[in-house]
C-alpha cells in the first residue's frame, strides 16, 4: 500500500480542530466535577494527549482497549482487553476514540461504560467515517468527517506502523 502525496489532514488542521473540540467540550462540562477521560488504546493515544492539554478542566485519565474480529467469517465481535480500574460510578465520563467506522467498537465500549453507572457518558472521536456505520451510534463530538478510506498517522496505525506521523494520511 502506498501513501497519497499530500496528507488528508495536516498537523496544523488537526491542532486547530483539537482546540475547537476542547472548547466545545469545555462549554458542556462546567463546574468543579472532574471529567474522566477514558482513552481507547492504542490509536487515541496522541489525540488524547493533545486534547487533555487543550482542555481547561480538571481531568483524570483511564485507558480501555478492545480488539475486534474483522477477519474471515467475521461476526463483528468485540473483545475487551483492558478495562479502567478506577470507579466510574457517578462520574462524568468522556470516551476518547481515534476513529468511528462501523461503530461496533465504540458501541461495545459505551455499553460497558454505561454498566458502570456514570453520571454522564459522552463520546468524542477525532475521525468519523460514517459510510460503513452499522451500530446505531453517533459521536457527541467529532473532529473531522472523512470518506471511506484507510488512514494512518497521528496515532492511527497500519500493522502497528505510522502512528508517529504528525499528519493524517490516506493509504
Ligand atoms: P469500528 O468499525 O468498530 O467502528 O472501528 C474499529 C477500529 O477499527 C477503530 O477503532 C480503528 O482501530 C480501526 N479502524 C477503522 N478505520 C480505520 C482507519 O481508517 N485507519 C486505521 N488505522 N484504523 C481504522
Ligand atoms: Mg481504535
Amino acid at each position: 500500500m502506498s501513501m497519497s502525496d499530500k496528507p488528508l489532514i495536516s498537523a496544523d488542521e488537526i491542532e486547530r480542530r483539537v482546540a475547537g473540540l476542547a472548547r466545545e467540550i469545555g462549554a458542556d462540562f462546567t463546574g468543579d466535577a472532574e471529567l474522566v477521560l477514558v482513552v481507547v488504546l492504542k490509536g487515541a493515544l496522541i489525540f488524547a494527549a493533545d486534547l487533555m492539554r487543550a482542555l481547561d478542566l480538571p481531568v483524570s485519565v483511564e485507558f480501555i482497549q478492545a480488539e475486534s474480529y474483522t477477519g474471515k467469517g467475521s461476526t463483528g465481535d468485540v473483545n475487551l482487553l483492558h478495562l479502567p480500574k478506577a470507579r466510574l460510578a457517578g462520574k462524568d465520563v468522556l470516551l476518547v476514540e481515534d476513529i468511528l467506522d462501523t461503530g461496533r467498537t465504540a458501541s461495545e465500549l459505551l455499553s460497558w461504560l454505561n454498566s458502570q453507572e456514570p453520571a454522564r457518558l459522552l463520546l468524542v472521536t477525532l475521525l468519523d467515517k460514517p459510510a460503513k456505520r452499522i451500530a446505531p451510534i453517533s459521536p457527541d463530538y467529532a473532529g473531522f468527517e472523512i470518506p471511506d478510506c484507510f488512514v494512518v498517522g497521528y496515532g492511527l496505525d497500519h500493522d502497528q506502523k505510522h502512528r508517529q506521523l504528525p499528519d493524517i494520511w490516506a493509504l
